[in-house]
Order: structure tokens, then C-alpha cells, then sequence
């Protein structure tokens, strides 16, 4: 008997008919011996409306309340899929996170889980119970604010779980087959990828590929959690994230690439004519990461020489422009800079394969692909395992094709399918 941590996301949950086929399979799964313990997000897209929502009462919400709002969603369909199980005859019972037991720090809107005590969720379990746990929540632990952990969380709640509950496997059912070489909603070409590192896995999330959230696959590779993804429309086995050895005793093959990841979230703040002398560059980060803004990709250009200035770009997520911005502008006269460019109309393509640390080419073939394709490349940065270039937004699904084409990643039998979700 073996004890499993099953995660349901919104597109799997998005109406009453999707939560009772939801709840068939959890049932089956019960009734097949082992103990199971869900993890189930919001039903399809409530939690974007509920920020739509607050949106209309206020522009800038209170963030504490903000997290009392998005919980909400999860607690209707918590309470809807344990009914649609004990409708099946099987007995359910619904937690909230705090219920659940995790404890979280108190940065509202992307909290942090700093312990999980699941020992309610032990005892309905071992009262025979399914135990279905609200995702994405949590609470502080000293004065028990309701917290968020940042969109696509509940990804985490489930590892975070499994490794609590020292669970066999942690299995992410979502709208499509696993994890793919591309967004099958761009490429529908892509091919399934059978197994993946956490480390490859790690830079598609951050890449990315939403289909897994980066922390969840980060708090998978502290604790050792096997993550299974796979569709909950579909039987067919998904993609195993671990780094454990193939049931075979083989080495995992390490293909060159593991695939192309795309994100659409990002922005461009480029300050122009910065006084080239050292300390400028530390200011402007020190503004930056004091107005709590996580950058990705920083470019300084060549200083030209008869002004002694330059110009200094980076990317950071759209949703901390504004803040950034108006934190450069209040320092401009400090810093010294004449102006700031702002633009949200960029796309970043990221290529990721362990294999291209050992395999020269893999770059001047990415670049081809993309001058083939008519596309300009705007920024670059790479790691170990990743090259990732900034392109115009209205270009990126031409990118992605181009780059997975030129990579030989297009099945040749086989279209990806998605099975529900609106992509949002
Ligand atoms: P859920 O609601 O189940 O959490 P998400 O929308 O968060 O689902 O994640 C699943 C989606 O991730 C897919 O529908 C797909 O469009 C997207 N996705 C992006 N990159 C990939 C990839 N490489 N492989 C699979 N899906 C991907
Ligand atoms: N409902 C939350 C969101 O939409 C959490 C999740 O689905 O993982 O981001
Ligand atoms: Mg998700």
C-alpha cells in the first residue's frame, strides 16, 4: 500500500461535471488500496477573476486582504470535490491550509512555506479518509494571517505534502499528457518528455513553463519528492521528475536539449545615459531590490566615450513595473541618469538540455534558427543548462517553432493534445 499526494489543478476542476470525474478517479484510486491525499486548486480561471474582482473595487488592495480573497477560491472547490467523493461512497474530509498545517512566512502574495505539521491530515488518513487540502494556501505562524504562495501554488502545497507525509510519489494532474519539449498550446508537435532532472525541470519552470511552478520543483529536489505529471483528462503515464536511476539500473540518457520554454511576463526598463563610474550599477540595483523587484537579465552597454555614459537594461516581471519604475524616477537625480524606457511588449525564449554543457554548437545553432526565422534578438543570458534570448512579444510563437524545429524536438507521429484549460 503505498501513500500518494494527488494535485488537481483549476482546468481539472473547472465545473461540477469535471470535480465528479474528478472525484471517480480519486475514489478508484482509494479503492485500489492505496491512502491518497489531494491537493486541488481553484476551479478554472476563479482565481484570475478574483483579482479581476478586487481590481474593480480598488486599484491597489490591501495585500492581507488580497490573500483572504484568493483563498476563497480554493475553499469552494475543496468542499465540492470531498461532497462528490462521499457521493461515491467513499469517506472525505476538506482542510484548509492552515488546517493542513502550513505554516508559511508573512510576504502575502508569494509567502514562503517554512514548515508543514500535516497531523490532521495523518489522522484522516488514518481514519481511512481521503484528505483533499486547499493549495496555495497558508497561514503565519505567529499571528495566523491567511497567506498566499504566489500564482501556481498549489503545485507547492502538494510537494510540500508529500514530503511532510513522506508520500510515495507526488502526482500533478493538469490538461495535458506531462511535461513537453514546448507548450503544446504553441507547438502542437511537441513531444512528451518521459523523465526530466530537477535540475533541467528547474530551469523550464523558471523559464517558463507554467505547467510546473519553480518552487514546487525546487522544494522536489530538496526533499527528494519523484513528481509525476500527468493529465487528469487522460490514463496515460506522464513525466517523472526525479534524478533517481532508471528502474533498469541505467544512468538517465541525457538527451542534448530537454526542450524550449517561453515567458510572456516579463518586462524591459532600459535607463538611459547612466555616468559610466563605478557605483552606478550597485545604485540602481540597490533602488531595484529596494522596492522588493526581482531582476532576470541585466545589459550594459558599451559607454560611449566622448559622453562617458551608457545605457543599462534588465528584464523583471511586468507585475513589478510599476513599483520599479517609480522607485528609478525617485532616485534619478542621484543616480544621475537622463531617462528611463519602459517596455512590456517582449518575449523570452530560453533553450534548456544538461547536454549542452558538454556539446559546443548549441548557441551559433539557436542563433541561425532565429536570423532564419527573421527574428532579432534583443538581450542574451545563459547558465549551465539554459540560453535564453529577448525577442518581441508579437514574435515569440515563431521563435519557440523556429528553435524546436532546428532542435530535431518535433514528434513525427504524434500532435500533443490539450485537453481543457483556456491557456490564461
Ligand atoms: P493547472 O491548472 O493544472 O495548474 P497550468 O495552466 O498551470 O495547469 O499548467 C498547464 C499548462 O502549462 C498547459 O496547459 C500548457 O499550456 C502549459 N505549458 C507550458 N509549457 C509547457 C510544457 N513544456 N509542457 C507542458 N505544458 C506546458
Ligand atoms: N489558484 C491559484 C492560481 O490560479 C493556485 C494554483 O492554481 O496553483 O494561481
Ligand atoms: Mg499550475
Amino acid at each position: 500500500m503505498a501513500l500518494i499526494v494527488q494535485k488537481y489543478g483549476g482546468s481539472s476542476v473547472a465545473d461540477a461535471d469535471s470535480i465528479k470525474r474528478v472525484a471517480k478517479r480519486i475514489a478508484e484510486a482509494k479503492r485500489a488500496g492505496d491512502d491518497v491525499v489531494v491537493v486541488v486548486s481553484a476551479m478554472g480561471d476563479t482565481t484570475d477573476e478574483l483579482i479581476d474582482l478586487a481590481q474593480q473595487i480598488t486599484p491597489l488592495p490591501p495585500q492581507r486582504e488580497m490573500d483572504i480573497l484568493l483563498t476563497a477560491g480554493e475553499r469552494i472547490s475543496m468542499s465540492l470535490l470531498a461532497m462528490a467523493i462521499s457521493s461515491l461512497g467513499v469517506e472525505a474530509q476538506s482542510f484548509t491550509g492552515q488546517q493542513a498545517g502550513v505554516i508559511t512566512d508573512s510576504a502575502h502574495g508569494k509567502a514562503r512555506i517554512i514548515d508543514v505539521t500535516p497531523s490532521r491530515i495523518q489522522q484522516a488518513v488514518d481514519s481511512g479518509a481521503v484528505a483533499i487540502v486547499a493549495g496555495f494556501q497558508g497561514v503565519t505562524q505567529h499571528t495566523n494571517d491567511v497567506t498566499t504562495l504566489g500564482r501556481g501554488g498549489s503545485d507547492t502545497t502538494a510537494v510540500a505534502l508529500a514530503a511532510a507525509l513522506h508520500a510515495d510519489v507526488c502526482e500533478i494532474y493538469t490538461d495535458v499528457d506531462g511535461v513537453f519539449t514546448a507548450d503544446p498550446r504553441i507547438v502542437p508537435s511537441a513531444r512528451k518528455i518521459d523523465r526530466i532532472t530537477y535540475d533541467e525541470m528547474l530551469e523550464m519552470a523558471a523559464s517558463g513553463a507554467k505547467v510546473l511552478v519553480l518552487r514546487c520543483v525546487e522544494y522536489a529536489r530538496r526533499y527528494g519528492v519523484p513528481v509525476h505529471v500527468r493529465s487528469s483528462f487522460s490514463t496515460r503515464t506522464g513525466t517523472l521528475v526525479t534524478d533517481a536511476p532508471t528502474e533498469q539500473g541505467a544512468p538517465m540518457e541525457q538527451p542534448i536539449i530537454a526542450g524550449v520554454a517561453h515567458d510572456r511576463s516579463e518586462a524591459k526598463i532600459t535607463i538611459v545615459d547612466v555616468p559610466d563610474v563605478p557605483g552606478k550599477a550597485a545604485r540602481i540595483f540597490e533602488v531595484v531590490a529596494g522596492a522588493g523587484v526581482n531582476l532576470d537579465m541585466i545589459v550594459q552597454n558599451v559607454s560611449v566615450a566622448s559622453t562617458g555614459r551608457t545605457d543599462i537594461s534588465f528584464t523583471l516581471p511586468a507585475t513589478d513595473g510599476a513599483a520599479a519604475t517609480a522607485a528609478l524616477t525617485e532616485h534619478q537625480p542621484d543616480i544621475g541618469f537622463t531617462s528611463l524606457q519602459y517596455d512590456d511588449t517582449i518575449g523570452k525564449l530560453s533553450l534548456i538540455g544538461a547536454g549542452m554543457k558538454s556539446h559546443p554548437g548549441v548557441s551559433a545553432r539557436l542563433f541561425a534558427a532565429l536570423s532564419d526565422a527573421g527574428i532579432n534578438i534583443e538581450m542574451i543570458s545563459t547558465s549551465e543548462i539554459r540560453i535564453s534570448v529577448v525577442t518581441r512579444a508579437d514574435q515569440l510563437d515563431d521563435a519557440v517553432r523556429a528553435v524546436h524545429t532546428a532542435f530535431d524536438l518535433d514528434s513525427a507521429d504524434e500532435q500533443a493534445v490539450v485537453y481543457g484549460g483556456t491557456g490564461r
